[in-house]
């Protein structure tokens, strides 16, 4: 299996996150994830770890606002011009836009609070590379599979699954599953199946009024969990997107056996979707030890996700999101990906 990935993202090392509470954490997306990750591809004869090409802005801009892309390049630099009293290790808002405030300010500030839906995507210098760096990956491994490879492996990070048309949150920037996703409609339909823990909001955002995407996710009940505010299952597209988004929220202890159950719903959609190819958002943060996570999935049960998904016979593009258990975040996703080989 094709699997792009690039040393960009140790660009972005965010120093810490704030929890609910305003608790300073270290911050669970570190660049180590990634070293977990690879370390257990390299001890598995299947995976061929390559560097992605550089695709350049076209297929994000395609997918995201430019005047949103505009602020993720230049937003870090700025900030250093800004007159502080403090240290200004990363940007990160204090003043967000409540319903009905949709004036765009001049200062880097307000901007950031219009662009940003939350406390968890500081940027960074470096941060808007390390996002370049991974869409590049999503891109290599959309080509894959359209030149003929039946699956390919995107090890992104930053992860992409939150970052809409124009804001970033939950520790992405660009959406590189979508970004993907968008490169390959142009072949054909596409569905998109996002196993993230976390609704896939971003991801939702984008394609909501496309009927050409089929895009759904299963994930933890926002009315209970992150991102709050989005992933519910009333929430099913509109306008010519209507009926072609779907969620799957799932209460807190969901097993394998009430997972694969919801899954297999979504893969019916799928099939009666007749997509030319699949893009799988794959966040691990569903297993049973996730920090992040309150779900009792094992890794048995990934195993069986995995065999599931991969009996629709689509050309996938498996593309990283979330995971917060370095310990076990390289098992998990080879055990996932092993079946799309
Ligand atoms: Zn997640």
């Amino acid at each position: 299996m094709q699997v792009y990935y690039s040393n960009t993202h140790q660009l972005h090392n965010p120093p810490f996150e704030l929890f609910d509470g305003g608790q300073h954490m270290p911050y669970l997306e570190n660049p180590e994830r990634m070293e977990r990750v690879l370390s257990a591809l390299k001890e598995r004869d299947w995976a061929e770890i390559l560097e992605p090409d550089a695709f350049g802005l076209d297929p994000v801009l395609a997918v995201h606002d430019a005047d949103y892309v505009d602020f993720l390049r230049t937003a870090y630099e700025e900030w250093t011009q800004v007159k502080t009293p403090y240290e200004k290790k990363a940007l990160l808002p204090a003043t967000f836009p409540p319903r009905g405030w949709s004036r765009r300010p001049k200062s880097l500030l307000g901007r950031a609070g219009y662009y940003m839906f939350d406390l968890s995507a500081p940027i960074m210098d470096g941060t808007y590379q390390a996002a370049l760096g991974s869409i590049n990956c999503a891109l290599s491994g959309a080509k894959a599979i359209a030149e003929g490879e039946r699956s390919a492996f995107a090890l992104c990070r930053p992860p992409g699954h939150h970052a809409g048309k124009s804001f970033c949150g939950g520790y992405c920037y660009l959406n590189n599953a979508a970004i993907a996703a968008h490169w390959l409609s142009g072949l054909g339909k596409i569905a998109l199946l996002d196993i993230d823990y976390h609704a896939g909001n971003g991801t939702q955002d984008i394609f909501y009024e496309r009927g050409d995407v089929l895009t759904i996710s299963i994930h933890a009940d926002p009315d209970a969990e992150y991102p709050a505010f989005s992933g519910y299952a009333d929430e099913m597209g509109a306008g010519q997107g209507s009926g072609s988004h779907r969620n799957f929220p799932l209460p807190a202890g969901t097993d394998d056996a009430r997972y694969l159950s919801t899954l297999r719903e979504a893969l019916t959609l799928i099939k009666s979707f007749a997509p030319v190819f699949l893009v799988i958002s794959a966040g691990m943060d569903l297993y049973s030890g996730d920090p992040l996570g309150t779900f009792s999935v094992t890794r048995e049960g990934i195993q069986q996700i995995g065999k599931h998904i991969a009996a629709l016979e689509l050309p996938s593009l498996i593309v990283m999101e979330g995971g917060y258990n370095n310990a076990a975040l390289g098992k998990n996703i080879t055990t996932l990906l092993k079946n799309f080989i």
